[in-house]
């Protein structure tokens, strides 16, 4: 599975490999290849989820950003990285 994300370690927006298993998900970084993992439970799913730009929240933040979304399309493949500066603040906020 792949998202697209801002990776906090390299700071840029980067295509997220996941690999699961039954309890774990395991998001690495195809660019500089930083990984964490995360439990696979019902918060780690809807976050997924949301960052796939299914959710509604996802929805909003591209709306207000339309050159989000215009930076997201340019990544294609693992390893593509975009550099963003200034940062959406939606982005560098989402812990939030
Ligand atoms: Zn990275």
């Amino acid at each position: 599975m792949q998202i697209k994300d801002l990776c906090t370690c390299c700071n840029y927006l980067t295509i997220t490999l996941i690999e699961r298993n039954e309890e774990t998900a395991t998001f690495t970084c195809s660019y500089c290849k930083n990984s964490f993992d995360l439990p696979w439970n019902n918060e780690t799913r809807s976050l997924i989820r949301t960052l796939r730009g299914g959710g509604g929240r996802m929805k909003k933040i591209q709306k207000r950003n339309p050159k989000l979304l215009e930076l997201l399309a340019q990544l294609k493949e693992p390893g593509d990285h975009i550099s963003v500066d200034p940062l959406p603040s939606d982005i560098q906020n989402r812990e939030n």
